[in-house]
């Protein structure tokens, strides 16, 4: 299995663009802060890329 992509936590401005456009790797935590879900398989969900790119803080690295 490919690693995970990583979500900084001290970056994340909690703006849901990587839940809404890759809900089968990121979700939202009780923070309201990003986290990537402990089943994610980021090659097979073929969001990750785009959700990274995505996050307006660089807040995900692949
Ligand atoms: S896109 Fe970036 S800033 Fe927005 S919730 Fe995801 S990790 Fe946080």
């Amino acid at each position: 299995m490919a690693a995970n992509p990583v979500v900084d936590p001290d970056l994340c401005i909690g703006c849901g663009l990587c839940a809404e456009i890759c809900p089968d790797v990121f979700e939202m935590n009780d923070e309201g802060i990003a986290q990537v879900k402990e089943d994610a398989d980021c090659d097979g969900a073929g969001c990750c890329q785009d959700a990274a790119d995505s996050c307006p803080v660089d807040a995900i690295s692949l």
